[in-house]
């Protein structure tokens, strides 16, 4: 059976990745999405399970301890990490898979899985992603200087990734997204299956 892809999305906050990756899945429903395993406490709106699954510090370090994360950061003072069987059992099994890191995991992984594909998504500029960060409305304005000062930095390594897509327009940035992910899909090395069905009675 073809494995299945792996996908890697970063992009700092306020640049719209969460609403660019939903109209993605949208359109591309057999897509999984890998749930990371997170210290941060729940904002308004969130979902146990959805996006992520809150843990307690305590058992996120005994997570750690049985090598359980295929890469895992503290942002901001919490812990972030991606449970690495899920996505291990997605490849195996043919799935195509997303995960949603920060560049420092998105380095991590790709030096364990370099056949990866790692899409950054950029702000149109400083001004709108300052002012959609702000719009948000969920964090202290010490907490969103911190998180912008995270962004420039997470933005002057965008260039390690294989594409780099600006969410101005979010019907651009999905198309954009999803041409990335199709092409993927038609490399012929990812296609032995169909190659070998068409060859195997010559
Ligand atoms: P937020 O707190 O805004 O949900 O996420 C903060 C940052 O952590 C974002 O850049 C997000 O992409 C990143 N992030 C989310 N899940 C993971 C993860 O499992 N591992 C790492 N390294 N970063 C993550």
């Amino acid at each position: 059976m073809n494995k299945g892809s792996l996908f890697i999305i970063s992009g700092p906050s306020g640049t719209g990745k969460d609403t660019v990756l939903s109209e993605v899945f949208a359109a591309e429903p057999e897509l999984r999405f890998s749930i990371s395993s997170i210290t941060r406490p729940m904002r308004a709106g969130e979902v146990e399970g959805e996006k992520y699954h809150f843990i307690s510090t305590e058992e996120f370090e005994k997570l750690l301890d049985e090598d359980a994360f295929l890469e895992h950061n503290t942002y901001l003072g919490n812990y972030y990490g991606t449970p690495k069987q899920p996505v291990l059992d997605c490849i195996e099994n043919g799935e195509d898979i997303f995960i949603e890191v920060d560049v420092n995991g998105a380095r991590q992984i790709l030096n364990k899985m370099p056949q990866a594909v790692s899409i950054f998504i950029l702000p149109p500029s400083l001004e709108v992603l300052k002012s959609r960060l702000s719009k948000r409305g969920t964090e202290t304005p010490e907490q969103l200087e911190k998180r912008l000062g995270e962004a420039l930095r997470e933005i002057r390594c965008a260039d390690m990734y294989d594409y780099a897509i600006v969410n101005d327009k979010l019907e651009d940035a999905v198309a954009d997204t999803l041409t990335v992910i199709r092409s993927e899909r038609l490399r012929a090395s990812r296609r032995t299956d169909e190659i070998r069905k068409l060859t195997e009675n010559l």
